[in-house]
């Protein structure tokens, strides 16, 4: 090593391991180290969160694969978004492990380090650059991955302007990637915010009811870009709106959480058909 880069706080993390520092190549760091050897992503077992002894989370437990597009549905306080949140570190579990890949914990890890460590959470709100254009979103957020170099001033480069392309492609956006992102129709907020976290080149991305306050047509090519996305990155996805996650589950697995744990998992023909899901969650 020619020069000693610059002393930053992801420097300070890569360097607490055995070996040296990971060194940038092509303005990125060394992999983020998730261990996925055993074909699962994510990993819940066992997890309970007590709020003053009342359990939004019961001994749930709960495996996503790979590349997975797995849907979680389940009526209203099943405890669904305090899964996201233990899984993001929001909230820690009373007890249980969650573990990102064999390796990572995610229990010991602040919320940036997970985010850093490659899970990408979409709220329900979209949360933009408003004043911003389509493009410029999308660049900010490339640039807001702690895991690339700080390039300010910068031009980007052809990968880089290939990445922000396939993203406006992926997310429909292409006609509208001079515009301010204050003048996008909420279905379009919400693309363009999930283009935003592909941007970071998440491996896992959490949606929370992605498809709330959209038009029919909005759905359906939500629906569209899900399916786009099924394969290339592990998805898990919280949805109220049965007809949409219908669309997106295909034959993969649904899980249906009642009262912090996991009712019933299967495809959604097959959950549809459990008497114990008619009972507490289709049949209301
Ligand atoms: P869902 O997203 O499936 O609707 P939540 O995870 O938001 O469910 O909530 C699960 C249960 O835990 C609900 O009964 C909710 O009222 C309760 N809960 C969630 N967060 C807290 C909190 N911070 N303090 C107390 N109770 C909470
Ligand atoms: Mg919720």
């Amino acid at each position: 090593m020619s020069a000693m880069p610059p002393f930053t706080d992801l420097d300070a993390r890569s360097a607490v391991g055995d070996g040296p520092a990971g060194e940038a190549t092509a303005g990125r760091v060394a992999p983020r180290g998730v261990d996925t050897t055993h074909g699962a992503i994510l990993y819940l077992d066992d997890v309970t969160v007590s709020f003053d002894g009342f359990k939004a989370l019961n001994g749930l437990s709960l495996d996503v694969g790979v590349g997975e597009l797995r849907c979680i549905i389940g009526p209203n306080g099943a405890g669904k978004t305090t899964m996201m949140d233990v899984i993001t570190g929001k909230t820690r579990p009373t007890s249980g492990t969650a573990f990102f890949g064999q390796n990572i914990d995610l229990t010991r890890l602040a919320e940036s380090e997970i985010a850093a460590a490659g899970i990408g959470r979409k709220f329900q709100r979209p949360t933009v650059f408003e004043a911003h254009t389509v493009f410029e979103n999308l660049e900010l957020a490339m640039k807001a991955d702690k895991r690339v170099r700080p390039t300010l001033f910068s031009r980007l480069t052809g990968e880089q302007a290939d990445a922000i392309g396939e993203t406006l492609a992926l997310i429909r956006l292409e006609d509208a990637v001079w515009r301010e992102a204050g003048l996008l129709s909420h279905g379009q907020k919400q693309w363009l915010e999930i283009g935003m976290l592909l941007m970071q080149q998440p491996l896992l991305l959490l949606l929370d009811e992605p498809v709330a306050g959209m038009t029919d047509a909005e759905t359906e090519r939500t629906a569209e870009l899900l399916n786009t996305l099924r394969g290339r990155h592990s998805l898990v996805v919280v949805e109220h709106d049965m007809d949409f996650v219908t669309r997106i589950a295909g034959g993969g697995k649904v899980t249906v959480l009642h009262e912090g744990s996991v009712l019933a998992e299967g495809t959604m023909a097959q959950v549809q058909a459990d008497a114990r899901v008619i009972e507490v969650y289709l049949g209301r």
